[in-house]
């Protein structure tokens, strides 16, 4: 029997994006223009244009401009770092997102570390990180700013808790490491060299796993009643390896027709030992975009003189 809370990421979601919507009506209302997020696709991942696609749908149903480029995978990195440079310096341009992963051979550091931090939508800009790191964010990244929201929007007490992390990836552990410290959480970071990980992850109230693992997280690792929040998103092609994971309950006609299984990192068996927990679909992935709008919003309130 599963006892525990679902978290679903659509309506967090859907309240931010109707704070958007609100927020590009003000801007109307003051004669002012609509923000404006640019997002460069790089080469030719189905995943990354599907991701890019529904980005820009996102934007155009808030309220948002915004218009995407798409560069063939042989571009180089001085190519890009101009096509950065023309953004950066277009007044009418709020946000600007570069979809990673980038092809092989482009320098993601170099062609991140170009974009104008007052216009990193993404919230992974140095400056920006910095920032966060001093609990004075500009742009707080994406997926842990959205992972605070469905957090903080389903009351799910932070402050004095024992938060545990697992992955350190620059775009979620450390960022969300440092926004859940400075909400008075007392946090842990584990990686790949971390010993005894269930037995560390077992010590958290909130358990957050990103790791890119599919299912690795099994109710060994969950204290009972503690809120796993799974970052995951992983494509479980091979069928042996899905009915491992879901048993009888395994979604074959999904299967069948897709060729694939998304999975998170956390195993489905997790639901019956954890308090709350996040779906794979449809628990972190829909608050990413969300607050990505968000950040274009403040953005462009930013340069448009009416917010801070
Ligand atoms: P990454 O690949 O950059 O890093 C993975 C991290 O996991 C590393 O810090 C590594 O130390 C740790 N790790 C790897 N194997 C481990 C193991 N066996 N034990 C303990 N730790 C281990 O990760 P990322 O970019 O943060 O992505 C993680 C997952 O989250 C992926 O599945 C990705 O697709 C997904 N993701 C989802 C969203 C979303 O919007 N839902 C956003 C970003 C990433």
């Amino acid at each position: 029997m599963c006892a525990a809370r679902i978290l679903y990421g659509k309506p967090v979601q859907e309240a931010i994006l109707e704070e958007v919507r609100q927020g590009v009506e003000e801007l109307a209302a003051a004669g002012l223009r609509a923000p404006k997020l640019a997002a460069l696709l790089v080469g030719d991942d189905p995943a990354s244009a599907i991701y890019v696609r529904s980005k820009t749908r996102m934007c155009s149903e808030t309220g948002l401009d915004s218009e995407a480029f798409q560069l063939p995978s042989s571009t180089s990195t001085e190519e890009l770092l101009k096509r950065i440079d023309e953004l950066n310096h277009d007044a009418g341009v709020d946000g600007i997102l570069v979809q990673l992963p980038l092809p092989e051979g482009l320098d993601t550091d170099v062609v991140l570390d170009a974009v104008d931090p007052a216009k990193d939508v993404d919230g992974i800009h140095p400056e920006n990180v910095g920032l966060i790191v001093q609990g004075r964010p500009r742009f707080v990244t994406c997926t842990p700013g959205g992972i605070i929201e469905l957090l903080e929007r389903n009351e799910i007490e932070i402050h004095g808790k024992n938060a545990v992390i697992i992955g350190r990836s620059e775009i979620v552990g450390k960022p969300m490491a440092m926004l859940l410290m400075h909400r008075h959480a007392t946090v842990t970071i584990c990686h790949s060299r971390t010993q005894d990980l269930p037995g560390v992850a077992r010590a958290a109230d909130i358990l957050i796993v990103a790791i890119g693992r599919d299912a690795m997280v099994t109710p060994e690792f969950v204290k009972p009643g503690a809120c796993v929040i799974d970052v995951g998103i992983n494509r479980v092609a091979d069928r042996q390896r899905v009915e491992e994971i879901f048993g009888a309950d395994a979604d074959w006609q999904k299967f069948e027709d897709r060729g694939y299984l998304v999975v998170g990192d956390v195993h489905p068996a997790v639901a019956e030992v954890a308090g709350a927990f996040t779906p794979v679909p449809g628990g972190v992935g829909p608050l990413t975009i969300g607050m990505l709008l968000a950040n274009t919003l403040r953005s462009a309130r930013r340069r448009l003189g009416v917010g801070s």
